[in-house]
Parts: structure tokens; C-alpha cells; sequence
């Protein structure tokens, strides 16, 4: 199944960097969407189909914690995977997004850390717990 993913961070280096980073994970790709911003985020989640949300937190307009609590608040988009890539440091407030069910991956990050909440995401379903996904060589679970 080819994922159509939506990156929203304020930084255009930052997209570009993430983008790359999920060509090289190995994640089968479907169509990318890029916002600069939580608002425009949410403009793509309601024109697109979107399998997955890489949201930053720190943006003008609208934050990546106001974002989610916009996709969580609304049926349509409820239960879409978010993977928060962030430079976040306060443990408070990384709890209270994985409370709202999103992943974490810290900035800096690998591909493998990417790849690695990716799979926790979507791909852990397969396994039914976090336990392998840190075996990446023999391709992607999904
Ligand atoms: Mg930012």
C-alpha cells in the first residue's frame, strides 16, 4: 500500500530534508503533500486523501499541537495517523501529544528514526508491538 503523506513544518529546508528522508526509509510512497503551517495542513486533509500527517510543532498560524487537536475534534480525520517531528525538548508537553495519539521523533533524526515511528504507526499493527521494528533488514512491514 503506497502512502500519501502530508509534511507540514514552516521550514521549506525542513519539508525538503523530511521528504528526502522518506524516499530513502524504504516506506512505499504514494502522493506528497507539503503545508507550511497547521492551517494550510488542515486545507490539504480536506481537498486529499492522506494516509499520514509528519506535522512540526513550533509554526506560524497555526501550531502542530492546535493542528492536531483540529484532527482529533473532527470525525472526518479523527483517526489519522500523526507522527510529530519536533525539536520539542519538554517531556510535559511530548506527553500530551502522545496523549492525543501522535508519535514522536525528535529533530535531528535518522531515516531509521523515521522509519521507525512510521512502522509503529501503520506497520505496528502488523506486529501487534513496538518489539522488531528495530530489525530493518528485510524491508518495510506495510
Ligand atoms: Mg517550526
Amino acid at each position: 500500500m503506497a502512502l500519501n503523506i502530508l509534511v507540514v513544518d514552516d521550514s521549506m529546508v525542513m519539508r525538503t530534508v523530511i521528504i528526502k528522508t522518506l524516499k530513502m526509509c524504504g516506506i512505499p510512497l504514494g502522493e506528497i503533500y507539503q503545508a507550511s503551517n497547521g492551517l494550510e495542513g488542515i486545507q490539504v486533509l480536506e481537498k486529499e486523501w492522506i494516509d499520514l500527517a509528519l506535522v512540526d510543532i513550533n509554526m506560524p498560524v497555526m501550531s502542530g499541537d492546535e493542528m492536531i487537536d483540529k484532527i482529533r475534534n473532527d470525525p472526518t480525520f479523527a483517526d489519522l495517523p500523526v507522527i510529530v517531528i519536533s525539536t520539542e525538548s519538554s517531556e510535559t508537553r511530548i506527553e500530551m501529544l502522545i496523549k492525543k495519539g501522535a508519535e514522536f521523533v525528535h529533530k535531528p533524526f535518522s531515516p531509521e528514526n523515521i522509519r521507525r515511528a512510521i512502522s509503529r504507526k501503520i506497520g505496528g499493527l502488523d506486529h501487534g508491538s513496538d518489539e522488531g521494528t528495530d530489525d530493518f533488514g528485510d524491508g518495510p512491514d506495510f
